[in-house]
């Protein structure tokens, strides 16, 4: 088992996914893990839990494992995985208090922002949403209230990048913390930590899985205790927990995700180039390209540029939509960074509030082979 930290520090990433948090299993040489179902745990005649477990809404062996390989993958101290992404972020802001003030992106996550203003606002929790490409306007917005700066890079869903070790930074000289959703990346691409992070949000049910057949989250603290401590106290007591069958899902996801991370950037590069040359697109985002105005930054602080893009299509949302409409290979569906590539509509799933242009289609880019990728694009664009 590569169990302690300074084990898990002194390997390298791939070594870490494919071994960090697993052992063989003592009672019968399984080299995987075992799925632990029980839901509650022997005592002992003196009363104590001989191994650490009492009943599954505290803990689980899978969930212990999965737990471990998160913090070992990101570089943190701690880990605690939830049912879904949006559970554990849900965790980070239940963890401060009515009265507290947050900032955050006005391009995070929609349900991100829809948790902020449907629940949290009437929970007693303020939040200003500023450009957090404009780092002035996290200054501005700066109250003594403040305990929390949420920020989210690359932006869903133009893609744009903030700069993570300047909102660190001002984060540190505020006092406040930052809490890094880093789904679009995995710690593969993007490592909030080493660039002054406190706390790194996951939706486990995109690439770290990886497979679009778990819905999972997670967060993870460069150090335990304080706010990580009521976000596991909150994991256990609400029970918005993941469950042992998708804790071994993911933890089996997590094996390959480097080797699929590079595979998706490479075809994802080559796809926002041949789209950025084609006459009927109007507009390419990918950090990976020179023209993208993040891309001094994203060279900076991303280790992959990743397998996101968006494309604004010439012809306004009606051809957006009939040239979605015209791919064999990229399926209309919402999520990324599963095996398959999806194409999607974002203003249409966002409804009457969103910020999406309206010739706007995002792309999550799959294993597919990219040049099978390019022409079925290249068909549909025509
Ligand atoms: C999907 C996603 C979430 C929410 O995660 P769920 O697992 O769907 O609840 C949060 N942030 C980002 C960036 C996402 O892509």
């Amino acid at each position: 088992m590569v169990g302690g930290m300074a084990d898990g520090e002194r390997m390298r990433l791939e070594t870490r996914a494919v071994h960090a948090g697993r052992a063989v299993d003592a009672a019968t040489g399984a080299v995987t893990l075992p799925i632990h179902l029980s839901t509650t745990f022997e005592r002992d005649p003196d009363g104590s839990f001989p191994h650490g477990y009492s009943y599954a809404r505290s803990g689980n062996p899978n969930r212990t494992a999965l737990e471990t390989c998160l913090a070992q993958l990101e570089g943190g101290a701690a880990a605690a995985a939830f049912a879904s992404g949006s559970a554990a972020t849900a965790a980070i802001f239940q963890a401060l208090a009515p009265g507290d003030h947050v900032i955050a992106p006005l391009d995070a996550y929609f349900g991100t922002i829809r948790l902020l203003q449907e629940v949290f606002a009437p929970w007693g929790l303020a939040t200003t949403f500023v450009d957090m490409t404009d780092t002035a306007q996290i200054d501005a917005a700066l109250r003594p209230a403040t305990k929390l700066i949420w920020s989210e890079t690359p932006s869903n869903p133009l893609l744009k990048i903030t700069d993570l070790a300047r909102v660190a930074q001002i984060a540190r000289t505020a006092g406040v913390l930052l809490a890094v959703d880093n789904t679009w990346c995995s710690p593969v691409a993007q490592r909030p930590f080493e660039l002054g992070a406190d706390l790194v949000m996951h939706s486990t049910t995109k690439y770290l899985n990886g497979n679009s057949d778990v819905l999972g989250g997670a967060v993870i603290a460069r150090e335990a205790g304080g706010l990580m401590e009521r976000v596991q106290m909150i994991q256990s007591t609400g029970g918005a927990v993941a469950s042992p069958f998708d804790c071994w899902l993911v933890l089996r996801g997590v094996r390959s995700l480097p080797a699929r991370l590079r595979a998706q950037t490479d075809s994802a590069m080559q796809v926002a180039t041949f789209l950025e040359g084609h006459p009927n697109v109007e507009a390419v985002h990918y950090p990976g390209l020179e023209s993208h105005p993040g891309h001094a930054i994203a060279r900076r602080q991303m280790r992959l540029f990743g397998g996101m893009l968006s494309v604004q299509v010439r012809g306004g949302e009606r051809e957006a939509m009939a040239m979605a409409g015209r791919l064999r290979l990229f399926t209309r569906a919402t999520s990324l960074g599963g095996a398959e590539s999806l194409i999607e509509h974002r203003a249409s799933i966002e409804g009457p509030d969103t910020r999406s242009p309206a010739n706007l289609l995002r792309i999550s880019i799959g294993l597919e082979h990219p040049d099978d990728l390019i022409d079925d694009l290249a068909a549909a664009l025509m």
